[in-house]
């Protein structure tokens, strides 16, 4: 049995961990589950899964899911950092899974990597604003970090029992986001409602923002850069629209190894889970034949800048990444709410790299300053426009 703590319950990736690991009642208990203010669908969670632990964001929210909870309650409710930091360091849980959106990721994974416990990364955040610290604590706390993210899972698989000496290429696989065909000069009149419904895959709103910008497939290369421990050049990205291959590997003899499946996420959640055996999860392998083609076309980086600033920062590392993140999580919350428009969503991020003085091997200290004073410096460029009438 693999005891488990969910960071991000509630989440789209939350939810589909719960999905695996109700199928598998013998594999996987549940010792603690944390949400952000979903706490109606919490509740539920606590009365299904009985975990020992369970963390709310506010205060407020624990006396409301004791009330949801009431009469028969065995779960501890605590809230916040202190909370987000107990479930991820609980003795007896095997393995986290990092499934909360966003730089508020990174502390309790973190604080999970020096506790000992494996990590089913899916907050590629964590990596993106501190991958060399990440994975220098994993290897000191002999942490194994078993990607979610479905790129991640296909390259981590084709690598599997070949040498790292003979890898080539890490072809990293985009759908290309809704946005694909749009031409560029329509990209003014793109609205949150439109940008949300991704073609190919179910997920929350920030990474739906993510992929329609290009800017989730930025963060992956970062990712994939740490995960595999491979310089930025190993990586390139691809469009492929129809999410069935979901990366590929290439070897010095030009053999290619690609992993394929239904877009689903069990799929790679599974696999993280179980490492290294495979789930019998029954999802549906692809109808090729139905299918008929795939496809595969270059990235458009001036269609679509967000990608070519996360490949920038990638390349000059430092806090330089960190800030990408920051800006970017300021900039997609300020297009959700409308207060500015699709194509600002890069303007923000690349004002508020151009004014950061990167640091290089920066400490955790170095990182959580360099994010606060990306989110002010967006926020302020946000106001700024808004004032002058830009937006
Ligand atoms: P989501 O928005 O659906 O869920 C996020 C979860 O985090 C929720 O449980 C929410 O309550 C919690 N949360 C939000 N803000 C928080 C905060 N400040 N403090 C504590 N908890 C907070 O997001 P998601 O789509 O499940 O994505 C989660 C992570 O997984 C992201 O980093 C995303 O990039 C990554 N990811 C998601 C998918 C996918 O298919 N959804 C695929 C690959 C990677
Ligand atoms: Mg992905």
């Amino acid at each position: 049995m693999r005891n488990l703590t969910i960071l991000g319950a509630t989440g789209s990736i939350g939810k589909n961990t719960l999905n695996v690991v109700e199928k598998f009642p013998a594999l996987f208990g549940i010792k603690a589950l944390t949400a952000g203010r979903n706490i109606a669908l919490l509740a539920k969670q606590i009365k299904r899964f009985l975990p020992e632990l369970a963390i709310v964001y506010r205060e407020s929210d624990v006396f409301k899911l004791k009330q949801l909870l009431a009469p028969n309650n065995r779960t501890e409710i605590m809230y916040g950092e202190d909370g987000y930091r107990a479930a991820a360091v609980h003795p007896d849980v095997d393995m986290v899974v990092s499934a909360i959106v966003g730089a508020a990721g990174l502390l309790p994974t973190l604080a999970a990597i020096d506790a000992g416990k494996h990590i089913a990364l899916a907050n590629k955040e964590t990596l993106v604003m501190a991958g060399d610290i990440v994975m220098q604590r994993a290897e000191e706390n002999n942490v194994s970090i078993l990607p979610v993210d479905s790129e991640h899972s296909a390259i981590f698989q084709c690598l599997a029992g070949n040498r790292k000496t003979d890898l080539k290429q890490i072809l990293l696989t985009a759908s290309g986001g809704p946005f694909q065909n749009l031409p560029a000069d329509q990209f003014k009149s793109i609205t949150p409602e439109r940008a949300l419904a991704h073609p190919t895959w179910e997920m929350g709103d920030k990474i739906s923002i993510d992929s329609a910008t290009l800017m989730n497939k930025g963060l992956e290369v970062i990712e994939a850069k740490h995960l595999f421990d491979v310089s930025h050049r190993t990586i390139q990205v691809v469009i492929h629209p129809q999410s069935i291959i979901h990366s590929m590997v290439s070897y010095i003899d030009g053999s290619v190894m690609a992993q394929m499946g239904t877009p689903d996420m069990k799929g790679a959640i599974a696999y993280a889970l179980s490492f290294p055996e495979r789930l019998p999860l029954n999802l549906p392998v692809p109808d090729f034949a139905g299918i008929g083609a795939l496809t595969f076309d270059a990235p458009d980086v001036k269609k679509f800048p967000c990608l070519a600033l996360a490949l920038s920062a990638c390349e000059t590392g430092g806090t330089l990444p960190c800030v990408l993140n920051a800006a970017n999580e300021v900039a997609v919350d300020a297009f959700l709410n409308k207060r500015i428009g699709f194509i600002q969503i890069p303007e923000v991020i690349e004002h508020t790299m151009e004014n950061h003085n990167s640091i290089t091997a920066p400490e955790i200290d170095d990182i959580l300053l360099a994010d606060q004073w990306a989110r002010k410096t967006a926020a302020q460029w946000i106001v700024f426009s808004e004032e002058k009438g830009n937006i």
